[in-house]
């Protein structure tokens, strides 16, 4: 049930346009839309993955950010050159809290910062020789990389730099994969085709390259596919995926290693949660090597438990056994946790807008703890990602593509949600409005949110940020009017 009919939604939307001059407000109108059940294909409703408009506000990253930041940079045995200038490597570094295990600096490299540093004399006469030396200094600072990944900035793109030639002669001379990622920041619309582009490069440079060597296979035998292991999520799934009697041959990419993706196409069944950053390569390997991928959410009970049988149906008796014992085994303290928190969350209402799957994917593990979500978003999804999300939320629900810094506010403000789950750049504006915000793209510092001893964290995390009595002592803007002088300057 949403909060608003059908009809009070789109004069919901008609209403936030209205400040637009026609051209903006011809081409935002098609961004924003009311949820419909009977729509097969959410292209007949919005429209999605287009350039943002210069001058209202987006919080995309770029494709460099799509490949370096999402899908390379979690390999935490490999180093990771941001190629130009310093910038975009040291923003990029560490902020996804991808956890891994390793001696950092030695064998795993994730938090820290490589960069060929690019000045101006490296734009007028090229950067090749610089990369081939940083390579060099690498192979002799760290020699128990297991690869190296040179993703291009901008720049790089622009003066023409042949990254491949380089990457060739380097990968020969220290024996070890050198792969070239063309993720320049201004191609695509978004991080979305650095995500593409990222897959692509480690289709042609990475997935074939174990051929020929020894692999003892196994009947049960997946890999983890669009995990980063944020706050630690992928620990937490491979623990169930495990006790369900599979073995988890590799993570793409969160505590991921180069060699588990070189074998990752031995394996029988690719398990995919980030449908966004990597159904390309699940894609892939289906067409190549004939691995079929699955679709699967870890975020709360009902879906986990959904998702499990899902997987087990896919493999023999044993391994549904084994899932039914271990969804009996965390029953109760699922129900544990939902009779402590589901009576004070119940009927709070949320807003979202988030990237990858989390718009669509985290819904049940709000509706678990008895909350509804009143309006969803992506920040750079695809009508495929679109398609999935008519599912899962109610007929009527709001639901806003690569919304502005105005649009989103507003209809904050209309909607008067209990708490907003978006990023960081949101999270200061709703607060200061008195409105609890969860940082949803890295949980705000804690996690995991997936799986079952993730859920025990979303649901406590959701608590005090909606508990907390600051939110009594601030006045948001829309209820000032109504409030005394005096209040209004202490609030
Ligand atoms: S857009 Fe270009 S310059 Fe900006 S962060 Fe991305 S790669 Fe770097």
């Amino acid at each position: 049930m949403a909060v608003l009919t059908r009809d009070e939604t789109e004069a919901l939307i008609a209403e936030v346009l209205e400040v637009y001059p026609d051209k903006a407000k011809k081409d935002r109108t098609k961004h924003l839309a009311v949820n419909d059940h009977d729509v097969e294909q959410s292209k007949k409703c919005i429209t999605s993955n287009r350039k943002s408009l210069p001058g209202v506000m987006t919080i995309r990253g770029c494709a460099y950010a799509g490949s370096k930041g999402v899908v390379w940079g979690p390999i935490k045995d490999m180093i990771h050159i941001s190629h130009g200038p310093v910038g975009c490597g040291q923003y990029s570094r560490a902020g996804r809290r991808n956890y891994y295990v390793g001696t950092t600096g030695v064998d795993t490299f994730g938090t820290m910062n490589f960069t060929s540093d690019f000045q101006e004399k490296d734009i007028v006469f090229g950067g090749d020789k610089k990369l081939a030396k940083l390579i060099e200094e690498i192979e002799t600072l760290f020699p128990l990389h297991k690869g190296i990944s040179v993703q291009s900035e901008c720049p790089i793109g622009l003066i023409g730099d042949d990254i491949e030639a380089v990457s060739k002669k380097a990968s020969a001379a220290i024996d070890k994969p050198v792969v070239p990622v063309r993720c320049e920041g201004f191609r695509g619309v978004s991080q979305s085709l650095g995500h593409h582009i990222a897959n692509d490069a480690i289709r042609d440079w990475v997935l074939d390259k174990r051929d020929g060597q020894e692999y003892e296979s196994t009947p049960y035998d997946v890999a983890i596919i669009g995990d980063y292991n944020i706050g630690g999520d992928a620990w937490a799934s491979r623990i169930l995926l495990e006790e369900m009697g599979l073995r988890v041959v590799a993570q793409w990419s969160g505590d991921g290693t180069i060699a588990e993706m070189m074998n990752t196409p031995k394996v029988k069944l690719n398990l995919l949660h980030c449908y966004r950053s990597m159904n390309y390569i699940s894609r892939h390997m289906e067409e190549k090597y004939g691995i079929p991928y699955m679709e699967y959410n870890f975020f709360g009970p009902t879906k986990i438990i959904e998702s499990c049988r899902k997987i087990a149906a896919f493999f023999d008796d044993t391994i549904k056994e084994k899932t039914e014992a271990m969804i009996a085994r965390y029953q109760p303290m699922m129900d544990e946790i939902i009779a402590k928190y589901r009576p004070r969350l119940e009927g709070k209402k949320v807003m979202l807008y988030v990237g990858g799957l989390r718009p669509r994917h985290v819904i049940g593990a709000y509706e678990d703890l008895g909350m509804e979500v009143i309006g969803t978003g992506y920040e750079f999804g695809h009508n495929d990602d679109y398609d999935r999300t008519i599912k899962e939320v109610g007929d009527a629900t709001l639901l806003y593509d690569d919304v502005t810094g105005f649009e989103l506010e507003e209809f904050v403000k209309r909607l008067k949600p209990d708490m907003v789950g978006s990023g960081i750049k949101e999270k200061y504006i709703f607060q200061k409005m008195g409105i609890p915000l969860r940082q949803m793209h890295s949980w705000d510092y804690s996690g995991p949110y997936h799986g079952y001893d993730g859920f025990a964290i979303f649901a406590r995390d959701m608590d005090i940020a909606l508990a907390n009595p600051v939110w009594d002592n601030m006045v948001p803007p829309w209820k000032k009017a109504a409030v005394p002088d005096e209040l209004q300057k202490v609030a």
